[in-house]
């Protein structure tokens, strides 16, 4: 069987035919011509128009690599002498689109493995490099950005994530609709502004984006808060668990760290080193030996035990059903808490009762709408973040997590194999 066979049986362009194939050092190099009186289109406007002349030189495509051979697309570009455009352009070729070097089935392949290992491991194994699965990512992203539908999009939930060392943050904004939860959108910062452009764009790909939210979640970032209410004043602002939890482990972590030095200073035992996860997680996930330890932390009347136990007490508030009785633990909660003399649980009380309202409309809202998946795209965020992945710029961040937790629409090919 011949290799123009098995090219056409999953990978043939109307007007176009495969001339041969030859080896050329190590690459496996396919002729590709017009087929006779067949017609080039147009790179300005797609439309076919007669050929004006040819380009000197062959061009190179490559495409996916064939049983270790790299695989290229040998072809002359006709130039078209274009009535519609008025002047002769180089015609465009259903295998590659702009100006790439690279085909789009190879682009699509080399993509879908960059979404299971990382962008070095994907360059290394298929001898491409690094700009290369960077672009093929890109324009599988692209491609999903401009096809993906965004008519189903009533709810969102919004997260600021730092990003490199130092405080650099990005926002990121997930549809958290029950029956669909992606990653819609990245922005670097997390201010007013931030938010702001991600409206804009959205508006642009789909009219009358803003008016059809009916649900909002965010942390209590003020900035976020502000537009959320100036653009979606329809929508209810829930503030949701996973954010308020993610208070009280900060909170924690600052009461253990100044009873640490406090005992130390005192010349103590230092009975709190190594006890961060017992007192972070849940109890139901600690090991046996972490779970010892926080029976041994418990037997001592430390402020950073009270504050633990304070913490474990408020996770009942999440398995109230209606609104009026969680509302009436939240109010008696804040009140214990406020004696306690603990400063950063008297903050976390403080901001819970300020932002009273929105936290019980998750409650209002029956539980539907949460950032579960904003928490658990969190970790898959910080994970694609560390995946040595190359980043030098946010625009590359942007792309592999668009392309990682976006839930976008590929390009279609009549034969695939990923
Ligand atoms: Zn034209």
């Amino acid at each position: 069987m011949l290799v123009e066979t098995v090219l056409n049986r999953g990978w043939h362009h109307k007007g176009f035919v495969y001339e041969g194939a030859r080896f050329e050092g190590k690459a496996l190099v396919i002729s590709v011509r017009p087929r006779k009186g067949s017609r080039g289109r147009c790179r300005g406007c797609g439309r076919p128009g007669p050929t004006y002349d040819h380009e000197p030189t062959w061009r190179w495509f490559e495409h996916v690599p064939l049983w270790g051979w790299a695989v290229f697309f040998e072809y002359r570009m006709r130039r078209i002498a274009c009535k519609q455009c008025g002047r002769v352009l180089v015609e465009t070729v259903p295998w590659a689109s702009g100006k790439h070097h690279t085909t789009d089935m190879y682009r699509c392949f080399l993509a879908s493995w960059a979404k299971v290992i990382s962008w070095q491991e994907v360059s290394r194994r298929f001898q491409a490099c690094w700009q290369t699965v960077f672009r093929s990512v890109q324009y599988v992203v692209g491609y999903g950005l401009e096809h993906r539908d965004l008519s189903d999009v009533g709810a969102w939930g919004i997260d600021e994530l730092a990003w490199r060392k130092g405080h650099e943050y990005v926002t990121a904004v997930y549809q958290i609709d029950p029956h669909h939860q992606r990653l819609l959108w990245v922005g670097k910062d997390r201010r007013e502004l931030s938010l702001k452009a991600f409206f804009v764009e959205m508006e642009k790909a789909a009219e009358g984006f803003a008016g059809r939210i009916r649900v909002v979640c965010s942390d209590l970032w003020r900035a976020y808060v502000k537009v959320i209410g100036q653009v979606v004043p329809q929508a209810a602002h829930v503030i949701d668990r996973f954010h308020i939890m993610q208070h009280f482990g900060k909170a924690l972590d600052k009461i253990r760290a100044a009873e640490v030095k406090r005992l130390r200073a005192k010349g103590q035992r230092p009975l709190l080193t190594k006890t961060r996860w017992c007192l972070l997680k849940r109890p139901e996930n600690l090991t046996d030996r972490q779970h010892a330890r926080l029976g041994e932390l418990l037997r001592l009347n430390l402020r950073t035990t009270r504050a633990y136990l304070l913490k474990e007490q408020f996770q009942l508030f999440w398995h109230y059903k209606s609104a009026f009785w969680a509302g009436r633990f939240l109010d008696l909660w804040c009140r214990r808490v406020m004696r306690s003399r603990l400063k950063p649980m008297k903050d976390i009380a403080q901001m819970l009762r300020k932002h009273r309202e929105p936290i019980l409309n998750w409650f209002r809202l029956k539980k539907a709408f949460s950032c579960a998946i904003v928490e658990a795209s969190n970790n898959k965020f910080k994970l694609t973040i560390r995946k040595a992945f190359g980043f030098r710029s946010f625009e590359v961040l942007s792309v592999a997590v668009l392309h990682q937790l976006g839930d976008l629409p590929e390009p279609q090919f009549t034969h695939r194999f990923w």
